[in-house]
């Protein structure tokens, strides 16, 4: 698996930047995780919006989901333009049966259910799914292709279940949206002491993290991360790419 950050923001994207989107590729196929603010503007650096294959939404936060319509917009007039039929697939949860409705537009994308318990096959990947921690409904991902795992842990103030969730995976990407002296559990996020916590006892051979926060120098998450977990850890950043 190849991943590419497009948006590694939380809230909202810096200047030039975006906020959450992740391009994920195997076997020449491409599945967009999340599409927050500015996410198609900087996923034009890699690919044409007509080239993602699938998208698949953590949950329907604006930093999230910003894009979702101009991304349907995109699609629209390269069908009127070429004439393609080609139709995406938006995978979400139901818990907010609006938000769900708007990943189908027209016949240029479809919204297509997940839920936990069940996995989905998207292309090459098998993904499978576990709730989260987080002010409205939001779903870490396991992403399974080609042997190897990769972990997305969405929104989520820390719980144990990562831990499970997260064994042995080769790469986590990791929300970390507060410095270890701050508590992000009553706004539904992680500080660095808990993913690394989490790192640790899942034994992952790498972590990325992301949804960064706006304030200080988000560097110094690195250093405290590495305080409870060994083994390597970096920044998400634009054009960031990974094989795993
Ligand atoms: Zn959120």
């Amino acid at each position: 698996m190849q991943l590419t950050v497009i948006g590694c923001w939380g809230a909202y994207p810096k200047v030039n930047e975006a906020s959450t989107g992740y391009l994920l590729e195997y076997d020449g196929f491409r599945l967009l995780i999340d599409c927050g603010s500015a996410v198609l503007s900087k996923l034009q650096q890699f690919v044409k919006p007509t080239m993602i294959d699938a998208c698949i939404i953590s949950h329907y936060h604006t930093d999230h989901i910003a894009d979702i319509g101009v991304l349907q917009h995109a699609l629209m007039i390269d069908s009127i333009i070429t004439g393609s039929e080609k139709q995406l697939p938006i995978y979400g949860h139901t818990l907010d049966a609006g938000e769900f409705a708007k990943l189908t537009y027209k016949q240029y994308t479809q919204g297509v259910a997940y839920s936990e318990g069940r996995e989905s096959n998207i292309g090459p990947f098998t993904v499978s799914f576990l709730r989260t921690n987080h002010p409205v409904p939001c779903y870490a991902m396991r992403f399974e292709a080609g042997g190897k795992v990769l972990i997305f842990t969405a929104d989520s103030a820390y719980q144990d279940s990562f831990i499970r969730f997260a064994k042995d995976a080769d790469l986590l990407l990791s929300e970390c949206n507060f410095y270890e002296d701050m508590d992000g559990e009553n706004a539904g996020h992680m500080n660095s002491r808990d993913v690394g916590t989490i790192a640790k006892k899942a034994n992952v051979k790498q972590t990325v993290l992301t949804h960064l926060p706006q304030f200080r120098d988000v560097e110094t998450l690195v250093k405290e991360v590495k305080k409870y977990y060994n083994g390597p850890v970096q920044l998400a950043k634009l054009g960031l790419q990974i094989d795993v």
